[in-house]
């Protein structure tokens, strides 16, 4: 979807004050301090990355989930079983991000012994954004992966009902001197918070994200988002759109082949069943680490990928552009820019936040 603008009227908070606003949220909240550490250095690395969407602005969300018995605070994840390059992981219905991180780990861990492992969670809950955990791969000079399948919001290819989650796929690949191959996408056109934002401003939407209650695709966001939260049909459609002329069957594929390796192989929840239970969502992920130095020194394969960064860099630009980017590049821009100045909160974030801090006994910092 591209980043997000900066909402008018946001302040710009510096990050470390922001963290330990989070982190003494989560602690109020009986998350312990590793674990509250760990899942707000991921909402932040959200935020430095320009996905908002995704960063402490759900710090409410979580702080919900854990107050109604949904997520539980204290992490009682453990391995299930496992192989030199394998294991599967039961995430005690603990904090995805806590869970998530603890995968990956484990993942790279065993990639140093076998060159390539992959691990998989059930009853695990939201993770955040799926780059965070295939960029841990990079320092230790692998290839990371990351997924996770979510509540249902996406339509088949010729369904009329959503079944599928917007269900993320990252990949991050190690550079030389250009910044770090990181593609972290969504495998739906738009996350439902688009659509939401057409709403509120009354426009139309671009026709091709979503379709209503008859499978049709529409240009009225209002109508999507009634029939969602009603269920009675409806919703964003794959990448590629509606039926197969601009390939939505592909998208579908990729949010499908997500569900099966974090839902199916690990025996999470698959499809309509995400989230269908209130007191467990049963969320799954699959991370992979793949260690380059088992095909060719990590120096050479830097170095080529450096070059094929720099050839479409390099390449000639359509008309009216001058600039063709690689995945991740805003991202690491943003990232530079925002330690330096912040973090911007809108003021309904902001809002937000201060009325949980308030609920939690945290003074406020802004
Ligand atoms: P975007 O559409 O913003 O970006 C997708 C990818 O394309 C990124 O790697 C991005 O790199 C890259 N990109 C953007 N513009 C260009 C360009 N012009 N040329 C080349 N590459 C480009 O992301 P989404 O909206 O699909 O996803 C946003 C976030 O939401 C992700 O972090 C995802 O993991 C998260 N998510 C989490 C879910 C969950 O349940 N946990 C569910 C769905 C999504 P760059 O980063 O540099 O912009």
């Amino acid at each position: 979807m591209g980043k997000e603008e900066v909402v008018e009227g946001s302040i710009w908070v510096p990050e470390a004050r922001l963290r330990e606003f989070c982190v003494a949220v989560f602690r109020k909240l009986g998350v312990p301090a590793r674990d509250a550490a760990v899942t707000t250095d991921v909402l932040l690395a959200a935020d430095r990355r320009g996905i908002g969407s995704h960063g402490v602005a759900r710090l409410p969300r979580y702080a919900t989930g854990i107050q109604k018995g949904q997520i539980l605070p204290k992490d009682a994840s453990k391995v299930v079983k496992q192989t030199r390059a394998t294991a599967l992981i039961d995430g005690g219905n603990g904090l995805g991000q806590v869970v998530g991180v603890k995968g990956m780990r484990l993942a790279i861990q065993k990639a140093r012994q076998a060159s390539v492992a992959f691990v998989t969670v059930r009853n695990s809950n939201h993770y955040g954004i799926a780059g965070y955990y295939a960029m841990m791969a990079l320092k230790a000079g692998m290839i990371g992966i990351s997924m996770t399948n979510t509540a249902p919001l996406v339509v088949p290819t010729y369904g009329r009902i959503s079944v599928l989650g917007t269900n993320p796929i990252s990949v991050a690949v190690p550079t030389g001197t250009e910044p770090p191959f990181v593609l972290d996408m969504a495998t739906s056109v738009v996350p439902r918070g688009s659509i939401e934002v057409y709403d509120r401003q009354g426009k139309e939407m671009p026709l091709g994200w979503a379709v209503n209650e008859t499978g049709r695709g529409t240009t009225n966001p209002k109508a999507v988002l009634d029939a969602l939260a009603k269920r009675l049909g409806g919703g964003l459609l794959p990448l590629g759109g509606e039926g197969e002329e601009f390939s939505g069957h592909k998208g579908y594929g990729l949010a499908l082949l997500v569900d099966i390796l974090c839902g199916a192989l690990p025996g999470a929840a698959t499809g309509l069943d995400v989230y269908a239970n209130e007191k467990a969502a049963n969320v799954g992920h699959f991370f992979g680490a793949i260690d380059v130095r088992a095909f060719r020194p990590l120096r050479e394969v830097k170095r080529d990928m450096d070059h094929l960064l720099r050839m479409l860099r390099e390449s000639p630009k359509a008309e009216g552009h001058d600039r063709i980017y690689v995945h991740g590049e805003k991202s690491f821009a943003y990232e530079a820019e925002r330690k330096a100045k912040g973090i911007p909160l809108g003021p309904k974030v902001a809002e937000n936040l201060k009325k949980i801090g308030a609920d939690a006994g945290v003074p406020w910092i802004a």
